[in-house]
């Protein structure tokens, strides 16, 4: 299968069990033991986008009935509370109040606590039922810890456009891979519905292909818009992180 986003040859840079969260990484065990086989990364030689090949022809079923299953919680902690609060906090000290549709935001958290804090927030995630999107036009669309579980990036950022305003500006996060991978890498784990993984390279280029101008304030958050003068502003954000690196001692493989 070539490349996803430059159709360049793709290379398996990576064999590993589907099973293998993330988690596992920072709590040093596997927290799925079973065995479910093992997922060859894909990675482009051109471009350094990966994916795991094949999770972009499981159906909806099969993600959840693999992934986003009553257990899905175990790999990543901080999705129930720890990010939303984060990131709503992170937000809030960034942005004038406004209106704002958070993408793929679960249960809504961080938009009910940005709500609180005087936005006019929405939570539209298609992955949690919702139905239809809200009205587009939105001068700040945020997707955090989204990208990376979509097996279609160009219709997740067609979606992600479609709600926001010409004049707006899309915020979101994904931990950028090295253009090429050298062994293991925590981020790369299926368990999670991590399935595309981008490098610098591929985000430029999907980035472009939308007529977005972008940057990116770390290795794992981003800002999009059609007019690059409005991503001066971000000059004046103060840091996150979304996640802390793992131990540096656990191999999974
Ligand atoms: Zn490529």
């Amino acid at each position: 299968m070539p490349c996803q986003i430059c159709r360049a040859q793709t290379r398996n840079v990576l064999t590993k069990e589907q099973n293998i969260s993330c988690g596992d990484y920072f709590e040093g065990r596997r927290l799925y033991p079973e065995d479910r086989g093992a997922l060859a990364l894909m990675e482009c030689i051109s471009c350094g986008f990966a994916r795991f090949e094949g999770m972009d022809r499981w159906s909806a079923e099969e993600f959840a009935e693999r992934i986003y299953n009553a257990d899905y919680h175990l790999c990543d902690p901080p999705f129930l509370g720890a990010r939303p609060r984060k990131l709503a906090a992170w937000l809030a000290s960034a942005l004038p109040r406004q209106a704002l549709v958070d993408y793929g935001g679960g249960e809504g958290m961080m938009a009910e606590l940005l709500r609180a804090s005087g936005f006019d927030a929405v939570s539209f995630d298609p992955f949690y039922g919702d139905g239809a999107p809200p009205a587009g036009g939105s001068p700040v669309v945020t997707a955090f810890e989204v990208v990376e579980h979509a097996p279609d990036q160009r219709g997740l950022f067609r979606a992600l456009m479609e709600l926001c305003d010409p004049s707006g500006i899309i915020i979101f996060s994904t931990l950028l891979k090295p253009a090429q991978l050298q062994g293991d890498w925590w981020y790369a784990s299926a368990r999670n519905g991590h399935v595309s993984l981008h490098s610098p390279e591929s985000l430029r280029l999907l980035m472009a292909e939308f007529g977005l101008s972008f940057i990116s304030l770390s290795a794992e958050m981003h800002v999009a818009a059609r007019d690059p003068s409005l991503l001066e502003v971000t000059g004046t954000w103060p840091a996150i992180a979304v996640n802390d690196p793992p131990s540096a001692t656990y191999r999974a493989l």
